[in-house]
């Protein structure tokens, strides 16, 4: 066999978990988050996939780029905007709205020219502080903005984003939306019609329905993982689209005494037989997955032992012995959520989503 790591994309998975967005927030229009590769997904992929989405959002020009050179015909929006003013030109040709966040952005806004028209989204600090203009200071640029002639009519617009969505309690989601409608309302009242607002990402669709305004911005749960932190229920079943699949390169009988792999960092508590599945850190398994990390061999949970290596990892297989060469592993995805092992990992399901490293074939099953 060849080595048989694979990245297993659920394309009908994610229109599943699409669907559910739209179902969330009905009323809004739905700018689907593509950044990262899709979080690792394949971004061209996953833009022809979602056909029915409003607009995609990317965190780069070569991004954005890469979408329409692929012939994506929705709008295009750049999260964070421009990194430098002679992005401007090919932005605005390719029909790619921007952020503006910063005053340096505002400035090159001001010194450029253009005969095609753009939309903007004006990032607020409603209190990520991160990114963005202060509530302050948020009026003054919206109206610097407004007198740029090519920015298209109706195509100012407010945007937000949240610090802590993924803990439901948190004093700060209702601080930050109660922020974000003064400053959308007292801009309406100068103006006398209210801009489009876009503030939720997906664990505020699913959870705070009076943060969806005009336009949602659906990450996470598109690929399938809860975007809350810990437990928390959700009344929609997400489904898994990145399964991480291999299959055990050798079956070992150990004895008991033997330590495994690099620093032996784990060793036999008696006679056993050690799996070794061909899936690594180089492939983007995290190698902080300490021992007992689960993994699946014939769809049974077994533990990690040992230290991951780049190309292999070392499971206990006490519990199947009868397991053997050219078995099934599942690192994560189907039958065993990313977010148990980005758990023991110690980081989220967005990293590991995102590490999957260009080795690894994505096999797209389709919609
Ligand atoms: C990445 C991103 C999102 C999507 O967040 P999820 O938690 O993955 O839904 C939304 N908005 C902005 C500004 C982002 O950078």
């Amino acid at each position: 066999m060849t080595r048989p790591v694979r990245a297993r994309i659920d394309l009908q998975a994610l229109t599943h978990n699409f669907s559910l967005a739209r179902k969330a927030a009905p009323a809004s229009r739905i700018m689907a988050v593509i950044k990262a590769g899709a979080y690792g997904h394949g971004a061209v992929q996953v833009a022809r996939a979602l056909g029915g989405a409003d607009a995609f959002a990317v965190a780069s020009l070569e991004e954005a780029m890469q979408l329409r050179e692929a012939g994506i015909r929705q709008p295009i929006v750049m999260l964070d905007g421009v990194f430098e003013p002679a992005e401007l030109e090919l932005a605005v040709t390719h029909q790619v709205q921007l952020v503006v966040h910063s005053e340096e952005q505002v400035l090159w806004l001001e010194r450029f020219r253009s005969a095609a028209s753009v939309s903007l989204w004006l990032k607020v600090d409603t209190g990520m502080n991160r990114l963005g203009f202060t509530t302050e200071e948020a009026l003054p640029v919206w109206q610097r903005l407004q007198r740029l002639p090519y920015v298209k009519t109706g195509g100012l617009r407010w945007m937000s984003h949240f610090a802590c969505a993924d803990e439901y309690e948190h004093p700060a989601n209702s601080q930050q939306l109660e922020r974000f409608n003064e400053v959308v309302r007292f801009s309406a009242s100068l103006q006398g019609s209210r801009a489009e607002c876009s503030m939720a990402n997906s664990a505020a669709i699913l959870t705070r329905p009076e943060t969806h305004f005009d336009w949602v911005r659906p990450g996470i749960m598109l690929y399938g993982a809860s975007p809350m932190t810990g437990e928390y229920p959700l009344d929609v079943t997400l489904r898994p689209v990145m399964t991480l699949e291999s299959r055990l390169m050798a079956v070992q009988k150990r004895r008991k005494g033997e330590s495994i792999g690099y620093g032996y960092a784990w060793t036999c508590p008696e006679d056993m037989p050690v799996g070794i599945a061909a899936v690594g850190y180089g492939d983007g398994y995290p190698r902080h997955a300490p021992n007992g990390t689960p993994v699946l061999v014939n769809g049974k949970a077994v533990p990690l032992v040992g230290r991951v290596s780049m190309d292999m990892i070392c499971l206990d297989l006490r519990s199947q012995p009868q397991a053997r060469f050219g078995d099934p592993v599942i690192a994560w995805g189907e039958g065993l959520p990313i977010e148990t092992v980005a758990g023991h990992a110690g980081t989220i399901s967005y990293e590991l989503m995102c590490n999957v490293t260009t080795r690894v074939p994505r096999v797209y099953e389709a919609a």
